[in-house]
Order: C-alpha cells, then sequence, then structure tokens
C-alpha cells in the first residue's frame, strides 16, 4: 500500500535520479571526479550527486548524446563544470583520450568512479558466446584495471577510488553467469588495490548494488515484474539511493576506510 502512495515509479521508466530534499554539504567542494558510465542510471545519479556536493563531474558515456546533455545540464544546474566524453572503455584509443582531456584540463584528479557495466539478456551457461564473455570481461573488468592505472598519475595528492560491483559478486547469479564472474572481480580487484595503495593516500573502495531501476535492467530482464521483490523490503531500488554511499566514498568523512565494498540491496535476504 506504502508503495502505491510512493513518488518512487514501479516500472522503472523513470529511474529517480537525486531526491528532493537531498540537500548536499559540498562535501566534495573543488574536487575533480571521472565516472565512467555516467550518463546514465546509477552512474547518472552519482554525477548529479558529486555536483551537488560541489565536484565538478567528467562523464564518461558510449552512446547516448541526449542522456549525456541531460546529464550535462543537470552538472551545471548545480553550478558545476561538466566535460563529456564519448566512447568505448574497452578501447585503448579512447582510454588514452580520456586521460589527454583530463590531464590537459584538470592536470590532477580527485575522485575515478569506476561504474561502467554491461549485461547480455539473461542466458544460461550453453548459450554464452565466446564474444559475449569476451566483451563482459572487457568492459566490465579489464578496462576498468587499464584505466584505474592510467589515471593513478594524476592523482598527485591522493585520491579515492570507487568501483561498482553487484550483489551478484556475492550471491551469484543463476543466469548472468559471465556478468556475476566479472562483479566477482572487481570486489576482488577493489581489496587487492586498496592494500596496494594505502601508503599513497589512495583509498579503493566499492558499491555493491542489489537490484536497482535503471535502463541496463530494463533492457536486459524479460520479466520486471518482480524484480527486487526477493529483498527483505519486497522492491528495487532507485539510483538516488545507491548514489549517496558514492559520496561517502568520495569524502573525508570515509578517510580510514579502504578496501570495503558498501552493498545497497534491500536486505538482499533470501535464505529460509
Ligand atoms: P545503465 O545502463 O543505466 O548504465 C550503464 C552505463 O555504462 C551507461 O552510462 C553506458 O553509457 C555505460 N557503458 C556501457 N558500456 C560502456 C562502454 N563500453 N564504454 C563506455 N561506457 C559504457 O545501468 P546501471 O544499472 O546504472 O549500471 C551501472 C553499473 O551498476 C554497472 O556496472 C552495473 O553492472 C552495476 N549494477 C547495476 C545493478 C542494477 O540493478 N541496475 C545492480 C548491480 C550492479
Amino acid at each position: 500500500k506504502s508503495e502505491s502512495k510512493s513518488k518512487v515509479p514501479q516500472d522503472g521508466l523513470f529511474p529517480e535520479i537525486i531526491r528532493e530534499n537531498y540537500l548536499g554539504s559540498k562535501k566534495l567542494l573543488n574536487k575533480k571526479a571521472v565516472i565512467s558510465g555516467g550518463d546514465s542510471g546509477i552512474g547518472q545519479a552519482v554525477a548529479v550527486h558529486f555536483a551537488r556536493e560541489g565536484a565538478d563531474v567528467a562523464v564518461i558515456y558510449k552512446e547516448s548524446d541526449n542522456d549525456a546533455k541531460e546529464t550535462q545540464k543537470l552538472i551545471e544546474k548545480e553550478g558545476q563544470k561538466c566535460i563529456l566524453l564519448k566512447g568505448d572503455v574497452s578501447k585503448k584509443a579512447f582510454r588514452k583520450k580520456c586521460i589527454d582531456k583530463i590531464k590537459k584540463d584538470w592536470a590532477t584528479l580527485d575522485i575515478l568512479v569506476n561504474n561502467a557495466g554491461i549485461q547480455f539478456p539473461e542466458n544460461d551457461i550453453e548459450n554464452i558466446s565466446d564474444e559475449q564473455i569476451q566483451e563482459t570481461f572487457n568492459v566490465n573488468i579489464i578496462s576498468m584495471i587499464a584505466f584505474t592505472r592510467d589515471f593513478l598519475p594524476l592523482m598527485k595528492e591522493g585520491g579515492k577510488i570507487i568501483c561498482t560491483t553487484s550483489v551478484t559478486a556475492y550471491r551469484g547469479s543463476t543466469h548472468l553467469i559471465d556478468y556475476s564472474a566479472t562483479k566477482g572481480a572487481i570486489a576482488t580487484f577493489v581489496r587487492s588495490l586498496a592494500t596496494n595503495l594505502a601508503e599513497k593516500k589512495i583509498y579503493v573502495n566499492g558499491v555493491a548494488p542489489g537490484p536497482i531501476w535503471t535502463p541496463l535492467v530494463k533492457e536486459t530482464f524479460d520479466d520486471l515484474s518482480t524484480f527486487g521483490k526477493d529483498t527483505p523490503m519486497k522492491r528495487a531500488g532507485q539510483p538516488s539511493e545507491v548514489a549517496p554511499a558514492y559520496v561517502f566514498l568520495a569524502s573525508e568523512d570515509s578517510s580510514f576506510i579502504t578496501g570495503e565494498i558498501i552493498h545497497i540491496n534491500g536486505g538482499d535476504f533470501v535464505g529460509g
């Protein structure tokens, strides 16, 4: 009953990017942030929350100029600068273009959010092609490691790296086999890199979302009527409910936290 009264849409068509009552207290004032997959869903919400907290944001996106321009508008409405970088993170030449642009415009980088990710429609192991496995790994984890390596020299005074993993890294998935394997790899990457960089004051953490209403899930799940219904909260979450954790991990509030994953999943209890 309370759900039907809520302003949260249930069909996933209009993901809530930022809550009206999210004031922001300039926790990221004068910071420079790069967000891959920052034009849509979770990444877009993170971009807008960062801007409300006072950060300039570079948004990396693959296709939709409309979504990117909309995100730019939302960032500029918060009084912050936005750089749009269009291309495929799995391509080395594009990654170099991104690094060169940030080096030229900002010289340094404070926050890197590795969030771009893909999943193919639900399928079982016998239906997964070699091409699909390759692409899922290239986009979700291989490019993440390479991007992080190449952005690190810009984090001269320290920095915050935040990677988007998934509940599937921990719970597994009956259908998203290759996808969940990449998300498990991301969680391990976070913990490993954190120990490697802690002394350099570069902190590495992750966020593991459960079911969140975004274009990604709309495209990949056949039946969304039960999406999120197996969580204790009996609903899927909104991007606006995930993004504040990224603000926390990007800000000084998390100054003694590294190598951790924040789970945002409505409870994620599936057992008896
Ligand atoms: P989304 O489709 O709205 O966003 C994905 C973003 O990734 C898009 O902005 C797209 O431009 C970008 N992207 C995809 N491939 C790219 C490429 N090759 N190069 C550059 N950019 C690329 O989906 P979302 O749900 O917001 O997903 C964001 C992240 O959250 C993903 O890593 C996803 O795996 C993860 N995640 C989502 C859920 C969920 O339920 N929505 C749950 C767990 C984890």
